[in-house]
């Protein structure tokens, strides 16, 4: 019998995540902090005694929660956390829809939600991005779905979707709303609808500590929305997710170092608004980021990003999107390294 055989038929035709492999010297593929990682995060991670590793965590991190719920203003049973905002997506699908139900997501955006939607006997339908890259909330709300999926800052464009379409896609839908927000620490200009979740109750707001807290390696997400949704999250996702060590550094990390989040968000943001000038120059036409990356219409990005591989400098390729076309994906880092990242552009297009 062949491993295909083994595996429940729906899943034979979903792609396994996969991102290529790189021995690149800079490696600006994932979008993560290339700016530092929390201090105090990195302290609790050190500071580890032998009952952190032999002891079970709390079955649902609520050290996390509570510190979470105390920033926000909103109850802890409005927060679940997981490992990575990846579980929370998951679980949350899992959570409210019935196998066969409908989850509407842009196109393009995060490739793991349609694969989270199969995964879970759900039908994804991809709705196009509107041309200045939002949520077409006409055509989301059209669908009927049981799940929209919105994402603002949007990967892998940058582009965002103002609060009030989704706060609009709420109001006007029976659909759970899930907005990822995993982008959102570099977008501090964009109406932050965490506290005001729990009062729309279809409304999930998911999070992530991978992106601006530098924290990628430990897996720490959450989602706030209302209790019974959240709750419903949390029966899905099952126990133990948020293990010890990563609570407790995401912990550290919310109470000592927003300040230090915040100055790392804005050098990357710096960077990326430097970096978009730099490339207009070039005759390219970034689209208006938001998050800690720039994402580059060329016309064949699979060859400009080999080109760049063969100078040492690797990111993300994305091929015939809808509305865009082929972009390229930039994640961020300090200057000097976007500065050879931008040199190298121009001399692939001279
Ligand atoms: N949402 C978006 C939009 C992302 O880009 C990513 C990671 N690339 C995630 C969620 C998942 O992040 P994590 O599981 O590390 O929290």
């Amino acid at each position: 019998m062949t491993s295909l055989e083994i595996g429940r038929a729906s899943l034979r035709d979903v792609p396994t995540y996969s991102p290529d492999v790189t021995s690149c010297a800079v490696d600006l593929r994932d979008n993560i902090n290339l700016f530092g990682t929390s201090p105090s995060a990195l302290a609790a991670v050190r500071a580890v005694d032998a009952t952190a590793l032999s002891e079970y965590p709390d079955v649902a991190g609520r050290t996390l929660v509570d510190a979470l719920a105390t920033q926000l203003g909103v109850s802890p049973d409005e927060i679940v956390t997981g490992c990575g905002s990846d579980d929370v997506l998951d679980a949350a699908i899992r959570a409210v829809a019935e196998p066969g139900a409908v989850l509407a997501h842009p196109s393009p955006s995060f490739s793991m939600v349609p694969i989270f939607a199969r995964l879970n006997g759900l039908v994804p339908v991809a709705v196009p991005l509107t041309a200045d890259g939002s949520a077409d909330a006409d055509a989301m709300l059209a669908t009927g779905a049981r799940i929209i999926y919105l994402c603002s800052p949007n990967n892998p464009t940058g582009t965002i979707t103002d609060a009030n379409i989704v706060r609009r896609i709420v109001r006007e839908s029976s659909a759970i709303v899930i907005l990822d927000g995993a982008y959102a620490e570099f977008a501090p200009e964009l109406e932050d609808l965490r506290s005001d979740a729990p009062a729309l109750e279809r409304l999930l707001v998911v999070r992530t500590f991978s992106k601006a807290w530098g924290l990628a390696g430990l897996r720490v997400g959450y989602g706030v929305g209302g209790r019974a949704l959240a709750q419903a999250v949390q029966k899905s996702r099952g126990p133990y997710k948020l293990n010890t060590v990563a609570e407790r550094a995401a912990v550290a990390a919310l109470t000592h170092d927003d300040a230090w989040m915040r100055a790392q968000a804005s050098a990357a943001v710096e960077c990326r608004d430097r970096a978009v000038r730099e490339l207009r120059t070039l005759g390219l036409s970034p689209l208006d980021s938001r998050g800690n990356f720039v994402c580059v219409p060329v016309t064949n990005a699979r060859t400009m990003a080999d080109a760049l591989a063969t100078r040492g400098i690797a990111v993300r390729a994305f091929t015939g999107l809808p509305v865009f076309g082929d972009v390229l994906r930039i994640g961020m880092a300090p200057w000097p390294v976007i500065a050879r990242v931008v040199r190298a552009i121009g001399e692939i297009l001279a």
